[in-house]
């Protein structure tokens, strides 16, 4: 789909980015008007992506994270979380609620999270060269509002 505009941030895999990326993202969101409870899902799941690519791509060393975000046609957002980390063996798996291979802080609910506050999730992941996820989400239009 053809963005309308679209912005990328580049930072390292630190844990002081994971706050960044959610400040950048929520800005971002304020072009399409969102309401307080819209802007809080999308810093969600940007925090729950963002802290993956932190903790599990890159679990011993500090690596890049990309994040572009898009302006889509019908009031839609779309953001991209992007690492060149270790990847995922299998997404569909990894995908499942309380799947982890994390330590006993994690409790592998992150995809599943993300999943309820968009619109939809896609991950990409290979082995060795890291992982994509890329979601949606429409903000309503909300009449009287401003542009
Ligand atoms: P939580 O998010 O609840 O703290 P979690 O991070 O383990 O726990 P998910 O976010 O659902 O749970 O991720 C599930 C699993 O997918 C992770 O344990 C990890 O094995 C894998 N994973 C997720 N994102 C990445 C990534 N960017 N790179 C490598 N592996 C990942
Ligand atoms: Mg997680």
């Amino acid at each position: 789909m053809k963005a309308l505009d679209q912005t990328t941030v580049v930072f390292t895999s630190r844990s002081a980015n994971e706050g960044f990326a959610r400040a950048v993202a929520a800005c971002f969101a304020t072009r399409l008007d969102p309401t307080l409870d819209e802007v809080a899902d999308i810093k969600t799941a940007v925090s729950e992506a963002v802290t993956n690519a932190i903790v599990h791509a890159y679990p011993d060393s500090i690596g890049k994270i990309t994040m572009r975000l898009r302006l889509l046609e019908d009031h839609q957002m779309e953001i991209q979380i992007k690492d060149s980390g270790v990847g995922i063996p299998d997404v569909e798996q990894a995908r499942t609620p309380l799947f982890t291979t994390g330590n006993e802080e994690r409790s592998g609910m992150g995809f599943t999270i993300m999943e309820s506050f968009m619109d939809s999730v896609k991950v990409r992941s290979a082995v060795g060269k890291g992982t994509t996820v890329t979601m949606r989400r429409r903000i309503a239009l909300r009449v009287g509002g401003g542009q």
